[in-house]
């Protein structure tokens, strides 16, 4: 997910060219803004954390891109990708060193294991979505 701040700062183009060039195939991509119950279901598992509500505030704060990305290894290669969650330690060259201003605003997210990949594909799109 590239997250609002990503959007916002007109860096959508820029990071899906990095996902590409790393290697991820696009198979399904949405452009939609999160209600407060959607972003608060999204990270329910950080409900405890002190920041959760400062979270659902930035997430439902303007639109984000939703995508299902394909690749072997794809998680763990995506963590890589992106860098670490504070974009002040992330290396060098990662999406969220180039892209991102803060912990919170870090402009983008990464399923963190084969299983939440399937629950969050499935929390944004369904089998068979068709248009
Ligand atoms: P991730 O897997 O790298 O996204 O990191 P986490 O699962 O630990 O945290 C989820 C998201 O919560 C992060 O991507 C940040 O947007 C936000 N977050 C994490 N730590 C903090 C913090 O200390 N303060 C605030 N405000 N937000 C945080």
């Amino acid at each position: 997910m590239i997250k609002p701040d990503a959007v916002a700062n007109g860096h959508i183009g820029a990071i899906l060219n990095d996902i590409i060039a790393g290697g991820f195939k696009i198979v399904a991509m949405k452009y939609i803004q999160l209600t407060q119950e959607s972003a608060g279901n999204f990270y329910a598992v950080h409900k405890e954390r002190p920041f959760y509500g400062e979270l659902v505030g930035f997430m439902t704060s303007g639109p984000i891109v939703a995508a299902i990305l394909e690749k072997e290894n794809a998680v763990e290669d995506f963590r890589k990708l992106i860098g670490a969650t504070d974009p002040s330690k992330a290396e060098e060259g990662t999406i969220r060193n180039k892209y991102a201003k803060s912990i919170e605003a870090n402009a983008i997210h990464g399923s963190d294991s084969d299983e939440n990949a399937e629950i969050e594909g499935n929390f944004f799109f369904s089998q068979f979505e068709r248009f």
